[in-house]
């Protein structure tokens, strides 16, 4: 196939488009570079800078692709709570230009990278697709808005989509790691804390966990590329299919720091810090149905994750 990226020199979009060549798809990254890296695009692949509303449809008349696969966008949970008009224009009004530039080109198949922010605090863990979606931030109501809008292009354009919502995605695939300007994940601050000997905040240990500290679902970002390139095999016109993925296995924060100090060999210092707002106290996955659907399995756990982003992690 051939294959527009958009946001493919971000972290899991570059880690996807890597997958994409391996398995000798074409690929055309297209990335505006406001967050992602030009160095993490892949040699092979094609490379347009620009964002979707300037460059979706030039590149998509260029002629050929078959389908898009959808990363780009704003991702910082605080920023959107500050900026809800960025979010809202950065993430659905580029979306919707992507939409109207594959409909006016006939590229009619979208796998979109969404996010279990859509669900807002869960009523029961682990979270199934049809459980109520009420995001508790911008952020998440963008994404929850355009997989609204990919339903609508589905019944009323015959776009075949496939949303996966996405929980903790950590670790590295090759050389490909996470390099955010702002650092808000927990496994890259627990790491920067190895480094430089600062002690790593721990938001809330306070919650109705077993140690108090946060319960959060972590996937290895090579997993969670695999399940792409199985979405994209199954996108069928007129069908909108939302999946969640994780590896329905919830680790609390305290639980992360841990493993962090047996893979670094360095003491790691954590000190309290107050909750972050809008943080639920467990978030876990139900991907039972990707796994029935598509057949995919997760396979890296945890500790390959810590012990994947150290390898690559900068000191
Ligand atoms: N967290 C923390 N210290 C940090 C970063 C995150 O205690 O420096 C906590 C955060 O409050 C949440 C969990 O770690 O409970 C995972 O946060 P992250 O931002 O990695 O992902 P999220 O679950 O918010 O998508």
């Amino acid at each position: 196939m051939k294959v527009l990226v958009t946001g493919g020199a971000g972290y899991i979009g570059s880690v996807v488009a890597s997958q994409l060549l391996d398995a000798d798809h074409d690929v055309v990254v297209l990335d505006d570079l406001s967050t992602g890296h030009a160095d993490a695009v892949d040699g092979r692949a094609a490379f347009v800078k620009g964002t979707l509303r300037e460059q979706a449809r030039p590149v998509l008349a260029s002629g050929g692709f078959d389908a898009v696969l959808h990363f780009a966008a704003k991702s910082l949970v605080g920023e959107s709570v500050e900026r809800p008009d960025v979010y809202w224009d950065g993430n659905l009004g580029e979306t919707l230009a992507l939409l109207d530039a594959m409909r006016a080109t006939g590229v009619k198949k979208i796998v979109f990278s969404s996010t279990a922010a859509v669900y807002g605090e869960p009523e029961t863990v682990p979270i199934t697709e049809d459980a109520p979606a009420r995001p508790g931030n911008p952020y998440g109501a963008t994404k929850l808005a355009i997989d609204v809008a990919l339903t609508e292009f589905a019944r009323l354009n015959g776009f075949g989509a496939v949303s996966l919502r996405y929980f903790n995605v950590a670790g590295a695939h090759g050389a490909l790691a996470e390099r955010h300007a702002v650092e808000t994940h927990l496994i890259p601050n627990v790491l920067r804390a190895a480094v430089t000997d600062e002690p790593v905040s721990v938001f809330g240990s306070d919650y109705s966990t077993a140690d108090g500290t946060c319960v959060r679902d972590y996937i290895h970002v090579t997993d969670l590329g695999r399940a792409h390139l199985l979405a994209l095999a199954v996108c069928e016109p007129g069908a909108h299919m939302i999946y969640n993925l994780g590896n329905g296995a919830g680790y609390s924060v305290q639980e992360v720091i841990e493993v962090c100090r047996q893979v670094t060999g360095r003491p790691i210092a954590a000190m309290d810090a107050p909750r972050r707002p809008g943080d639920p106290d467990v978030l876990i996955a139900s991907s039972e149905a990707i796994r029935a659907d598509l057949g995919w399995e997760p396979v890296l756990g945890l500790t390959t994750m810590v012990e994947d982003a150290w390898r690559e992690f900068p000191r």
